[in-house]
């Protein structure tokens, strides 16, 4: 069932679970389905988290915030914990662009294709090329090396910053890894787009959230709009419900789905746990935030056909730190044709999003007077570095908006604006919480891998797997 608003929770549940993200949402529709009573409790007023987006003018616009592009894998994932209907809707993008004071290339963003760039265009030897994939190929999770992002590169494309941008930039967009990132977490993310190239769900994201919706009712989760968990209840050491206005709901076992620090630190509180888990958890860095422009284009406007997902820079060479620059000069395009994104609609206009990734301070830091100066410039730069592509992309645009870490922040509640969830660190913190408080899981974007669409709904199906686990014993696995 749907609570209002104003109803009140007055039964038990197996499991309540903290926040619809794709990885909260994932396991609640796994533990439904297998007929555990699961209460979903989500402190916006729609499903979804970052997975999400907004609609202007009555309707008229619709914008994705997070429907860039995913790996493949997605298909299994949604096929295997949502519907068959959910996984068929999810296409290819066949057009993916680079254009940078180094080098200009369009592709499927597949290892084939890569591999063909990377010998005769880069012309890198291809046994190095096959050497290089064959290296992400065999990393294992549990090898636990040392190795560095800027040590892979350095040791297979030694002095080659055009090789590493066209290798690592587009992973620096998808979650914001730097050169200093453990290279494990780049081996599993590229390898896996690398595998068949980048999704996107066809027909945007208000309808996949919608079909997910029906899809957690028809399997008896109960869910809560505009319920924001103040705590989790621990009684005896162990997670016994959650607190909201005030008042307990109890559950068997409570599974958070918002941001690992706030939920140990916050929801939870330091008093409960162990001295060293507590600093472990302080030690974990939280990723960088994201900017974004929205662009929506007048009823019947046009475009030409510049790609699908374009990457774009005029820094001269590839360097993660000036990636996340207030003035900055490297930006994601994502383009939204409509008879390819929303077939179905035929009134559904153009939409373009610029995204930049971005450091909270940064914004939060201005004045007011400065923060609206910034936004401004932020929207001027971008239609300007759109107008290379698209000449009088000006004189067609309806709505021009922008959303700053101050807006993440805001409606999802990640500390810092955070879009990626934690660097590499925050992975052991949230698996090991249940191990540390009984009853207590975490699932969503932690450790780079975890992170974004794919990474956070299979994260929610291995907590699921947990969760049952503890259900069914009563002991943590
Ligand atoms: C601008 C941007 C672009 C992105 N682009 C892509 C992309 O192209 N491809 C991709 O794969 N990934 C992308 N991502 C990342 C991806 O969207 C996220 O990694 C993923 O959706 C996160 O899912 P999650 O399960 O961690 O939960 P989140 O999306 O973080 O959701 C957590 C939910 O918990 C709720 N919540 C938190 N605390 C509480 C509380 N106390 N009580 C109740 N509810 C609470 C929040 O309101 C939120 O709804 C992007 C992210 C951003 C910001």
């Amino acid at each position: 069932m749907l609570y209002k608003v104003r109803d009140e929770v007055t039964k038990d549940y197996d499991l309540v679970v903290i926040g619809s993200g794709l990885a909260g949402m994932t396991a609640a529709n796994i533990l439904g389905r297998h007929g555990y009573s699961v209460l979903l409790l989500e402190s916006h007023n729609k499903l979804g988290g970052f997975a999400t987006w907004f609609f202007r003018e009555d309707r008229k616009h619709v914008f994705d915030i997070s429907l860039h592009g995913f790996p493949v894998g997605m298909i299994k994932t949604c096929r295997k914990y949502w519907s068959k209907e959910i996984a068929d809707s999810i296409v290819q993008l066949k057009d993916v662009r680079f254009v940078n004071p180094q080098f200009t290339v369009q592709t499927d963003f597949t290892k084939e294709h890569y591999t063909q760039v990377l010998v005769e265009k880069f012309e890198v030897r291809r046994q190095t090329v096959d050497a290089f994939f064959d290296y992400l190929a065999g990393m294992n999770f549990y090898d636990n090396s040392q190795l560095t992002n800027r040590e892979l590169f350095e040791k297979f494309f030694p002095g080659r910053n055009d090789v590493v941008r066209f290798l690592m930039e587009p992973i620096t967009y998808a979650n914001g890894s730097t050169l200093d990132d453990p290279a494990i977490t780049y081996g599993i993310v590229f390898s896996n787009f690398m595998s068949k190239g980048v999704y996107t769900f066809r027909g945007g994201t208000d309808v996949l959230i919608g079909k997910m919706k029906d899809e957690l009712l028809r399997n008896d989760v109960d869910i809560k709009l505009q319920a924001k968990v103040e705590k989790i209840q621990v009684d005896g050491g162990k997670a016994t419900g959650v607190r909201v206005n005030g008042k307990l709901i109890r559950a068997r076992a409570v599974l958070s789905n918002s941001n690992i620090r706030s939920t140990v630190l916050n929801l939870v509180g330091e008093d409960f746990f162990p001295e060293d888990f507590v600093q472990k958890t302080k030690a974990v860095r939280l990723n960088s935030s994201s900017c974004q422009v929205y662009l929506g284009l007048r009823a019947g406007a046009t475009i030409p056909y510049i790609g699908e997902l374009v990457f774009t820079s005029s820094y001269p060479v590839y360097d993660p730190e000036r990636l996340l620059d207030l003035k900055v000069n490297s930006r994601t395009f994502s383009v939204y044709y409509p008879h390819e994104s929303r077939p179905l609609e035929p009134d559904a206009r153009v939409a373009i999003v610029s995204s930049t990734n971005c450091r909270y301070d940064d914004w939060k830091n201005l004045s007011p007077e400065a923060y609206e100066e910034e936004k401004v410039l932020m929207i001027e730069e971008t239609i300007k570095g759109l107008e290379a592509f698209i000449p009088d992309i000006r004189m067609k645009l309806e709505v021009i908006e922008a959303a700053t870490p101050l807006t993440v922040e805001r409606y999802t509640l990640h500390p810092k604006g955070s879009s990626f969830g934690t660097k590499f660190e925050g992975l052991e913190v949230s698996m090991n919480l249940h191990k540390t408080i009984p009853g207590l899981f975490h699932a969503g974007s932690v450790g780079i891998i975890m992170s974004g669409w794919l990474g956070a709904a299979n994260y929610g199906a291995i907590a699921a797997n947990s969760i049952e686990g503890y259900l069914e014993t009563g002991a943590s696995p």
